[in-house]
């Protein structure tokens, strides 16, 4: 089977919208979390993924802010004011949706573990190096683990007697035959910070054990003007260009 694995949408329809079109039909949809959060549909974006065939959608940080879950002064002043406004965009349908997501799944027949951040801490833990990422695989029984929250595009694989897990950046838009064990980050649909704007998703094959990662190009200049209309902040605004 053939699952679409996504994350970081954050509000970002127009990626979103891009990214479930060119990854066409698949037997279901994995969502590790932030659908809302900088963008300027938080709305949409729940509404889209909500209504996806055979979804699993976790909680991710921006999530949870908008839920009052968190403190905002983890947050630094520009990302606040962003939750703050998409807070007050939220219909209650869409947050009672977000407040149902879980922290972490555990899908025991495709041997994949599902977290936002990492599997030690599911919503806030960001895992970027080689040392946090070996400590992790402690924390997840499963031959994979799929996580989000950096907006990376990375694979971390941990051999048999090796002290550190490797990492490496997959080449973009090729098929990895994937070794156990792993952890895998698609890299972000709405906010890429990898010098790359593109929106970046992959589709894993649960039979074959591949990673397909793809990178697409969507109307960026279209979710800015929407976001200049909502006085969202100028620096989030710029980013989506530099992908950074
Ligand atoms: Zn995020």
């Amino acid at each position: 089977m053939r699952f679409l694995v996504i994350t970081d949408i954050h509000g970002n329809y127009t990626a979103l919208e891009a990214v479930l079109e060119h990854a066409g039909a698949v037997d279901g949809v994995w969502c590790l979390g932030d659908v809302i959060g900088y963008g300027p549909n938080p709305n949409e974006c729940v509404e889209r993924v909500a209504a996806l065939p055979n979804l699993l959608c976790l909680l991710g940080n921006h999530d949870a802010a908008a839920l009052d879950m968190l403190d905002l002064n983890t947050f630094n002043p520009e990302a606040r004011l962003s939750i703050e406004w998409t807070r007050d965009q939220m219909k209650s349908e869409n947050l009672a949706f977000l407040e149902e997501r879980p922290q972490m799944i555990t899908i025991e027949d495709m041997n994949v573990t599902l977290a936002h951040g990492s599997p030690r801490q599911p919503v806030f833990e960001y895992l970027l190096d080689t040392r946090a990422a070996t400590e992790n695989f402690e924390y997840f029984n499963t031959e994979y683990c799929f996580v989000g929250h950096t907006h990376l595009p990375v694979q971390f694989h941990l051999t048999d007697g090796a002290y550190l897990c490797g990492l490496n950046i997959p080449p973009v838009n090729e098929v990895t035959q994937l070794a156990a064990r792993a952890i895998l980050n698609p890299g972000s649909v709405g906010q890429p910070r990898d010098r790359d704007p593109r929106a970046a998703y992959a589709i894993f094959d649960s039979e074959a054990r591949t990673w397909d990662y793809r990178r697409i190009n969507y109307a960026i200049e279209e979710t800015q003007k929407s976001m200049q209309a909502a006085g969202l902040p100028e620096r989030h605004i710029q980013r989506l260009e530099a992908g950074w």
